[in-house]
């Protein structure tokens, strides 16, 4: 930890010290924006966007690389950059954002209000893998598909996870077309082809990969967590019906490719430095990770004290002017693998990973009710519906539900932290 984490840090852009804040002078994530104009990198700081590439010129060094590298429509080149340089960066803007900059005429030309801006996908994602880290969702699911064998005999060994599609990555507040696919409802009738009757959401954590390694070359698990630029928020929408005709033998496929949200904006990872807890307790007479997955500082720092929040909003609730209701809370230390586990493992048969890749961790669920980070589990599917404060009910979400997911950081004597909002809302189709 350094300066940039010092919880008495205030900043001359005033909605920065808001305690309600995501953005507060101690997070500064990367995200990718426009106002009128063209693709480019910026900063979230309060409720305002710092145009870094505008003011390029205030950085010295390797911050002035990346400063000027933020004049990109995406965040590759800056996520390729050092974290000697990301560092340095870091330390600058804080400088220059902290209430006593000298700096602060400078500055404040290139601030866009972030209520003007539109805010894209972050990267432009090459590949984008999906694990499925969460053990409380592997038996609740497991549980459902599978009741005499919830839990497969991998799960504690290897940490389980597919390929997904980069080309269907959505930003946050992009609609969600009801996918049409292949279902095989009752075991009496043929199969069908139709929309999806189980559409669902998944609350869960993505990474974007810094450092890239070369293929052929592994990442040694102690070497993994400085392979990561930042973290966000994805939604992986889910089609229930048709993800459990398809899935077997060869796990997810049309079921889970066809949308999936990623928030705008990228908390890096100098600034959860505060926030790393020990990773999963393993209780004794579970497996230990084989070497390449098992390292003594994963194991004291790998989990993250990040809690992650989901609402529904329907079509009812929006026309009635009623809040979104928070239908669960999460929290990512109760993964059973951390985000240095999967990122070894990915690499460790010598797969490439490329800057910009996204890895997500799976499903964020807890032990108990209502830390379930997906429908699927909330109404055993579909056998308990969800009642809303509308008075309605779901199995499954309904055209005009819009999903938001929030995360923040949170711990005693350090500055709060969020990610944002990620969300979507499920449309019949595409309108255009
Ligand atoms: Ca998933």
């Amino acid at each position: 930890m350094n300066d940039t984490h010092n919880p008495a840090l205030r900043s001359w852009v005033e909605s920065a010290n808001d305690a309600s804040s995501d953005f507060p002078i101690q997070n500064l994530p990367f995200g990718v924006f426009s106002n009128g104009g063209e693709r480019r990198c910026g900063v979230a700081i309060g409720d305002r966007i710092v145009d870094v590439s505008a003011v390029a010129d205030s950085f010295t060094g390797g911050a002035a690389d990346i400063a000027r590298a933020c004049s990109a429509p995406v965040l590759n080149s800056v996520m390729a950059e050092s974290n000697a340089n990301l560092s340095e960066f870091r330390a600058q803007l804080s400088s220059l954002l902290s209430s006593d900059s000298a700096s602060r005429t400078a500055l404040e030309k290139a601030l866009v209000p972030m209520a003007d801006a539109t805010l894209h996908l972050p990267a432009d994602v090459g590949d984008y893998t999906d694990f499925y880290a969460s053990i409380y969702h592997a038996t609740n699911v497991g549980k459902l598909f599978r009741p005499d064998n919830p839990l497969l005999p991998n799960y504690k060994h290897v940490p389980i996870g597919y390929h997904g599609r980069a080309s269907s990555l959505i930003p946050t507040g992009a609609e969600i077309a009801r996918p049409s696919g292949q279902t095989h409802p009752s075991e009496k009738d043929p199969p069908k082809f139709g929309p999806s009757a189980g559409l669902d959401y998944e609350a869960e954590v993505g990474f974007f990969v810094g450092t890239p390694n070369r293929l052929g070359t592994a990442i040694p698990i102690d070497e993994a967590a400085n392979h990561i630029f930042g973290f966000c928020l994805v939604n992986d929408w889910s089609a229930r019906d048709i993800q459990s005709w398809e899935y077997q033998p060869l796990g997810p496929f049309l079921a889970k490719n066809f949308a999936t949200t990623v928030s705008p904006w990228v908390v890096t990872r100098e600034a959860i430095e505060p926030f790393r807890v020990p990773a999963f307790f393993r209780p004794a007479d579970d497996p230990k990770p084989l070497p390449y997955l098992s390292s003594e500082e994963d194991e004291k720092a790998g989990g993250l004290d990040l809690t992650i929040e989901v609402f529904i909003r329907t079509s009812i609730m929006r026309e009635g002017g009623l809040r979104p209701t928070r239908i669960s809370v999460a929290s990512f230390s109760d993964m059973y693998w951390t985000t240095a586990q999967m990122l070894a493992h990915h690499a460790s048969g010598g797969c490439n990973l490329r800057t910009g890749d996204l890895l997500a961790s799976g499903t964020v669920s807890g032990p108990e009710e209502g830390m379930q980070g997906c429908l699927l589990e909330i109404t055993r599917r579909g056998a308990n519906p969800l009642q809303l404060s509308s008075g309605e009910e779901r199995k499954f979400l309904h055209d005009g539900d819009e999903i938001i997911l929030r995360g923040y950081f949170e711990r005693d004597g350090c500055a709060r932290i969020g990610m944002g909002e990620c969300s979507g809302r499920v449309v019949a189709h595409y309108s255009s």
